[in-house]
């Protein structure tokens, strides 16, 4: 069974790469699949965050690495994936996942959703949480990889 991991990745954190990796001991290929918003500002590229993705993950020999646009389950049709995956970190994440799942089913039956539970050293980070830090100087090299990290203090330094 082949399985996407859709989101935003911007940019990927330890909790995003700790379900990369469980999924991929699940799945027989784990596809990390970045969503390319034109309407929704990120701070990195949708090519960027494809290639940060793709360094952290070379390890792993069932994970891609793919970005899309429009709706998940139609490039879930495109890609032959039965499965969308997404991560649990707090009860509030739950109420507008299961709204997507249950969504998700009215535009294609077949697909399933299946939830990870975070690791629960990672149910308080977030993109943002790690954005936010970045922007004031703060140390992120717990909750990133150390590219990612130098890619954050990059960013912030050029910005100034
Ligand atoms: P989106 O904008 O689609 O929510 P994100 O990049 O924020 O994209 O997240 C992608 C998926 O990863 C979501 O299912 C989110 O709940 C999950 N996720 C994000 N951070 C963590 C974490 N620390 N632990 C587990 N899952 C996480």
């Amino acid at each position: 069974m082949i399985a996407i991991y859709p989101g935003s990745f911007d940019p990927i954190t330890l909790g995003h790469l700790d379900i990369i990796e469980r999924s991929s001991k699940l799945f027989e290929k784990v596809i990390v699949a970045v969503l390319s918003n034109p309407g929704k500002k990120a701070l990195f590229s949708t090519e960027q965050r494809v290639a940060q993705i793709q360094e952290c993950t070379q390890h792993f020999p069932n994970v891609e690495v793919d970005s899309f646009s429009g709706l998940t389950v139609e490039y879930a049709k495109l890609r032959q994936a039965g499965v969308l995956l997404r991560g649990l970190r707090v009860l509030s994440d739950f109420e507008k996942e299961l709204q997507m799942a249950h969504t998700n089913k009215t535009l294609w039956e077949e697909i399933e959703t299946v939830f990870l539970a975070t690791t629960k050293e990672y149910s308080f980070l977030s993109s943002s949480v790690v954005k936010e830090i970045a922007q004031f100087g703060g140390s992120v090299h717990h909750l990133v990889t150390e590219n990612i990290a130098k890619d954050l203090v990059n960013y912030y330094q050029l910005k100034q």
